[in-house]
This record gives C-alpha cells, structure tokens and sequence, in this order.
C-alpha cells in the first residue's frame, strides 16, 4: 500500500521520506525512460495488474555496474522457471515490459507443456556483445547431474509434436513414408532430422550455409531446398527450425503443406497469421510449446539428484499430448491453435489453483 501511494506524485528522490526509501525503488524506476503520457500513476503496479503479476525485483550492483530487474508472474504450478536475457535497453521502462512480457511467456510455455513450474524471467540491462563474458557462471555437465544437450531434448519435442498433428491429419502418428520440408539444419534441425530420417521420413532440407547442408544431405541422403521455396514444397509438414516470423502475409499464400510444427521461435509474424493459417485450414503448432523440450529437460536438473535423462525424455514425450489437448480445445471451439494454448495454460492454472485453495480450506477448517 506504502509503494502505491508513494506511485501517486511525480517521482523526486529529495520529496520521498528517508524512512521509506528503501522501499522506493520499485518506484524510481518506475518514470524513469517515460515521456509524456506514459507518466501515468502507478505504472508499473498497472503493468501487473494487467496479468496478474505477484512480484518484480530490482537489482544493482554498483561496481559491477550490474542492472536487473526478476520478474514472477505465476508460481501456482511450481517455482517460477525462466532464463536470463541481457539486452541494451533504451529505456528502463522498456527493460520492465520485456521482462513482464518474457515472464507471463514463461506461465504459459511451462503450463501448456506439461511442467510443474511457474514464469519468472530475469533482464540485465547491458550489452551482451561486451558484458557477457564471466568466469563466474558455468554449465554443471551432466554427469554432475546438469542437464544434457537441450537441442536434442528440443528436437525430440518437435518431433512428438509432428506425430501427434499426424494422427489428427492422417488418423496415425507414423512418420514412415510422410514428407517433410525441414527449414534450418543448425542444433535442433540436425537432431530433428536424424529421429525423422530413423522413423522412414522423406526430408527435404534448407539452410542458408550451403557447404553444411550438402554434407548433412550426403549423410542423411535427403533432398535439399533452396532457402526461398522450402516453406511452398507440397509436403504433409512444414518443419521451422531457422528463424523467427517465417508464417507471414507473403508465405502464407505460399504454403501447400497440412501441417507447420517446428521449433523455431516466435514463427508468425503476427496473431492475425496464426488466424490466417487456421481459415486456410493448416494445422499449425504454437512454436512455444512445441519447443518446449529443452526446457522440460533442463528443468529436469532440478529434481533431487539432479539430472535423468530417460525421465527428462519421457517428459519431453508428453508434449505429444499436450499439442493433442490444444488440438482438442481448437476443434471444440473453432479457435486457432495459438488462442488454443493459451486456454490449455489457463485451464491448467485455473484447476491447480482450485485445487490449492479448496485443499488450504480443508486446512483451515481442521484447525478451527
Ligand atoms: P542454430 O543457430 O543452431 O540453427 C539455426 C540454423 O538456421 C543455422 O544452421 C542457420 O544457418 C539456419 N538459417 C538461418 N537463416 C536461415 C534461412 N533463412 N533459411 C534456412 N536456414 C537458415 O539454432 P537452433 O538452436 O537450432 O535453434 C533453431 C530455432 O529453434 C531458433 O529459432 C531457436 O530460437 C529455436 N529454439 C531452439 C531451442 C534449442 O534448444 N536450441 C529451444 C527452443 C527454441
């Protein structure tokens, strides 16, 4: 209540009582890097209003000259997971939105697949080109009990992923004999094409490093692709594991593919593309979920004990039934796949919660 009432002046350091300034800092920030109208009371407590937010921190270290800002969106599955992106932000009110943004992404990518953890996400302002490098953090190998390679748990997950749009499509999940246009042969395209090639896919590839893909193609005696015409083969699968908004206005048009499922982040260029690739009747997987893999591997390493690797893949296999589940709800609703997910996410949030305060009621009506 203090931090909300204190949100209501124009912030000056000098006008804000000695005894409370420890607990302004949420405040400070909050004007700063914002011009004009976007000086609104309560920003940032608007901000978290908007979704639902339960905390921000704010972190600096003055010799470091670190800045960062940890935001938890929804811990009613488990402990907010999320990583870390470091960028330089123009402005710290820029800093704020991109992490409550990344955060609630996170609720959503680990409630949709399957995992029993919430979103938090941490941004440090600063330049990842210079201010990257640190002795000071490491990868704990596997055999400590890190987790293993996340591109292959990545792939692993694409391709349960294309197996389940293959049943709903083709009323089996066989990859035996089913065409696939597979964009990008980097960490996750290579893995992704060695499960299929070994399930009797035909695979055509493309990536933009031609002296790779000839020798991924010799290797796995696939076709290749050039990099303008791969996403417009007539093939039962799209497979995006390259690059970002690949499902726009001028590829739409182009597809001739039944079903888009690949792990490349953040594939179409907008919602109104995922609304575009439902009316076209193309089953499309949201790319969040769908390359969830990763991190349903890497947050393995955090059970007692530390990493399994055939309970982490087992895991990772359930997002076989999650992309079914968010078929179930598209076709149940005539809704596009990507508004699917997100009421697969709230349904799961919404039903833990229920279940948390009916067993917290239980509690309290036993002590009385
Ligand atoms: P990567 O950098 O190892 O591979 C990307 C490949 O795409 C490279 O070989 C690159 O040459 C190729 N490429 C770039 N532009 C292209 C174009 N226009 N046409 C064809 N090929 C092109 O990256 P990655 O780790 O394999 O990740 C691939 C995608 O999946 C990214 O969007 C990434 O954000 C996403 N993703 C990866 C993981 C993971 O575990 N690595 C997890 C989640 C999401």
């Amino acid at each position: 209540m203090v931090l909300r009432a204190i949100s209501r002046r124009p912030v000056n350091q000098e006008t804000i009582p000695q005894e409370v300034k420890p607990c302004c800092i949420q405040v400070f920030v909050t004007y700063d890097g914002l011009e004009g109208e976007n000086q609104l009371d309560s920003y940032i407590f608007d901000l978290m209003e908007t979704h639902d937010y339960e905390n921000i921190f704010f972190c600096q270290e003055k010799t470091l000259g670190l800045k960062a800002i940890i935001a938890i969106h929804d811990t009613t599955l488990g402990p907010a997971a999320g990583g870390i992106r470091m960028w330089p932000y123009e402005s710290e009110a820029d800093a704020i939105k991109d992490v409550l943004r990344l955060a609630r992404g996170m609720t959503y990518k680990c409630a949709a697949a399957g995992a029993s953890y919430g979103g938090g996400k941490c941004v440090v302002i600063g330049d990842p080109k210079h201010d990257k490098e640190t002795p000071y953090v490491v990868t704990v190998p596997e055999a400590w009990g890190g987790p293993s390679d996340g591109s292959q748990a990545t792939a692993y997950g694409v391709v349960q992923g294309i197996r389940s749009c293959l049943k709903e499509v083709y009323g089996s999940p066989d990859l035996q004999g089913r065409t696939i246009a597979l964009q990008g042969i980097g960490a996750v395209g290579t893995h992704t094409l060695k499960y299929l090639v070994e399930a009797g896919a035909i695979v055509t590839i493309s990536d933009i490093d031609q002296e790779r893909t000839r020798l991924v193609a010799a290797k796995y005696n696939t076709s290749i692709a050039s990099t303008e015409e791969i996403h417009s083969l007539r093939v039962d699968v799209y497979c995006p594991c390259a690059l970002g908004n690949v499902l726009n206005d001028q590829t739409i048009p182009e597809l001739r593919c039944k079903i888009v499922c690949g792990s490349a982040n953040n594939q179409l260029g907008d919602n109104l593309h995922g609304d575009l690739l439902h009316a076209r009747g193309i089953l499309y997987t949201p790319d969040y979920i769908v390359n969830a893999g990763g991190l349903l591997s890497n947050l393995d390493s955090l059970n007692p004990g530390g990493f399994n690797h055939q309970r982490a893949m087992e895991q990772v296999s359930r997002l076989y039934n999650s992309i079914e589940n968010i078929i179930a709800i598209s076709k149940e609703q005539n809704i596009p796949t990507y508004r699917a997910a997100d009421i697969l996410a709230e349904q799961r949030i919404a039903s833990i919660r229920q279940l948390k305060s009916l067993a917290s009621g239980n509690e309290k009506s036993r002590e009385k």
